[in-house]
């Protein structure tokens, strides 16, 4: 399946309208490899002004299309979902991890799920953030 089929469908199956700016947008994050920031998304998409680019980035997060893996005071990083996000709620049982060399956030995914009980509380879920050295950076050092 090409990337335009699969966007495609992950619209519709969030019955979202397919609009220039969605597609470009998920493009930008499929291809980018790990998760994308925002400064970078900005750049790709530099025929679509700020205020549009904001609300498409609202709208696939609120969705379930895509989701902010990490935040910091410089830059946030958007990454896609999986099948377990929907409209409702995200629903993500992985790490994200920041490389404090290269700058790079990718969302880890676990073969053990952590899950704990809050006393009094329903926990909806999980963000774990982890920082260190990505793979790539310890090869080169
Ligand atoms: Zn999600
Ligand atoms: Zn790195
Ligand atoms: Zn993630």
């Amino acid at each position: 399946m090409n990337t335009t089929t699969t966007i495609t469908n992950l619209l519709k199956s969030r019955n979202l309208k397919k609009t220039t700016t969605r597609v470009e947008l998920l493009t930008a994050v499929m291809h980018y490899g790990s998760a994308m920031p925002f400064s970078q998304l900005q750049q790709q998409l530099n025929n679509t002004d700020r205020i549009t680019l904001y609300r498409t980035l609202k709208t696939l997060v609120d969705k379930g299309v895509i989701h902010k893996a990490y935040f910091s005071q410089e830059e946030t990083y958007y990454a896609l979902c999986g099948t377990t996000c929907s409209h409702q709620v995200h629903q993500h049982d992985h790490i994200h991890f920041k490389c404090t060399s290269c700058s790079a956030v990718s969302c880890v995914y676990l073969e053990e799920a952590p899950k704990f009980t809050l006393k009094d509380m329903h926990v909806q879920s999980i963000n774990i953030n982890a920082e260190g050295i990505c793979k790539a950076c310890m090869t080169v050092g």
